[in-house]
Formats: C-alpha cells, structure tokens, sequence
C-alpha cells in the first residue's frame, strides 16, 4: 500500500513538471520586434495595465517625481525622439519617461509596457546622448518584452518545483534553484540585448552611439566599492557590456 502511494506521487510529480515544460512550449513566441522567439503568457494590453498599475508606486519609492518641470520635459523629449526615429513606434507600448527625485541611487529602469524612469542621481551624471543611450536601453526592455518573459519564466520554475517536490521531495529545492541561476543569467542576457537595441536607437536619432561606452563607464564608477552582490549578479561585468557594444557599433554603424 505504501509502496503504491508513493508511485503514485511520483507520476503526478512528474505530470506537473510536464505540464509546465508543455505550457512553456506551447507560450513560446517570436518576438516581432528583436527576431527572438521566448515564453510569454500575457498579452500587449496586460504588460502596458501592469506597467501602470506600479509606475506611481515605483515613482513614490524614489522620492517621486523630480519637481523641475523643465528637465521632465527634455528627458519625454530625448525619450520621444528615440520613439519616433526607431521600430518603438510601430509597437503596441505606451512610452512614458520619467525624472525621478531620488539623488542618490544612480538608477534607470522600464516597467512592462513603456513607463520608463532614471533617478536624477544618475540623470545628472550625463549628457544628452548618453542619456539617449540609457532611455534607448530601457526602451530596448520593454521591446524586449523582458519583465512579462522574467514572470512567465518565474510561473514555468514555480510549477516544475512544485512538481518535483510532489515526487520527489528534496528534488524540488535542487529544480528551484536551478530555476533561480537560469533567471539570473537570463536577466544578463536581457542586459546585453537591451545595450545593442540603445546603441540601434541612438544611430537612428543621431546620437554618437559611442557615448554608450562612457554610460558604461559612469556605471563602473559609480557602482564602485559599494557595488552588491545583487547588482553584480543581475548585471553583467561593464568590461564585458563594452565589449558587445562595441560589437553592436560595428554592426549598426552603416545601417544608420
Ligand atoms: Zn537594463
């Protein structure tokens, strides 16, 4: 009887890891606007509402918006241009750009769907074109689609640990963090195809794609001493993102 019960575990274990390598499968599409075919599970409109549902709560953890409405404009306006001159504009997405408060954190980041932000600390460190290089890069998250492939991905690792806990107990916390390394090192790699989708888009506005290597630069030395292990885990080396930009130039320079 004992026996049986733990065959039977075993088969629905297995049945639930199937199913979420099925689903990853069957939600696997090619993405229009980079070429690369990766999981998704929610549509256009589902990342544009998510985006801002949190955009305000994200705006709030960074202090909110920074109050010179000058520079909000000249920052929607070097966002805008990037939009307008590049295949952003034939995409679905609602961009915003934001200027945040925060004067300390050197940030940027996109949320799902368009809403793009840089905290002032690192807006402040830059000039024009490389902050077109940065907001190229977080449009290139958003074309990307990465947040909703992070969280399709995070549903695929969830059901198959749950699975393999059912059937097999400490399996399951091996496949979790297995599933954890293989989002890291996609979020490396979202990196690296964000880089090349900025360096495109500034060529298309005009902008010296070089200074991207001096966006780089001002990271490096920025993330300094005080660089995490969550930063240095999420992001690739800056020596290895120059290299590939570099390589992004060479590709893009004469297609400009
Ligand atoms: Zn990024």
């Amino acid at each position: 009887m004992r026996r049986g019960s733990w065959k039977i575990r075993i088969f629905i274990g297995l049945a639930i890891v199937a199913f979420a390598f099925i689903q990853k499968c069957s939600n696997t599409e090619e993405n229009p606007y980079t070429g690369r075919s990766q999981h998704i599970t929610m549509s256009a409109d589902q990342e544009i509402a998510i985006g801002l549902q949190s955009a305000p709560e994200m705006a709030q953890q960074h202090g909110g918006l920074y109050p010179d409405q000058r520079l909000q404009a000249f920052v929607e306006s070097v966002g805008n241009k990037l939009v307008q001159n590049s295949i952003a504009r034939e995409t679905p997405y609602q961009y915003d750009f934001h200027l945040l408060a925060d004067d300390q954190t050197i940030n940027a980041f996109a949320l799902p769907g368009g809403q793009c932000f840089i905290t002032y600390a690192l807006f402040s460190q830059l000039n024009e074109a490389q902050l077109a290089g940065v907001l190229g890069h977080e449009i290139g998250h958003v074309i990307g689609r990465h947040s909703a492939e992070r969280i399709a991905d995070s549903q695929t690792w969830q059901t198959a640990t749950m699975g393999a806990t059912v059937g097999a107990g400490d399996m399951g916390s091996i496949l979790g963090s297995i599933g954890q390394n293989t989002l890291l090192k996609n979020g490396r790699g979202d990196e690296l195809e964000s880089d090349e989708l900025g360096v495109l888009f500034m060529i298309q506005s005009g902008y010296d794609p070089y200074e991207m290597i001096k966006v780089m630069e001002i990271l490096k030395t920025a993330a300094g001493p005080n660089r995490t292990p969550e930063f240095q885990s999420t992001h690739p080396d800056p020596e290895n993102r120059i290299a590939k930009i570099k390589e992004a130039i060479d590709k893009y320079k004469n297609q400009g």
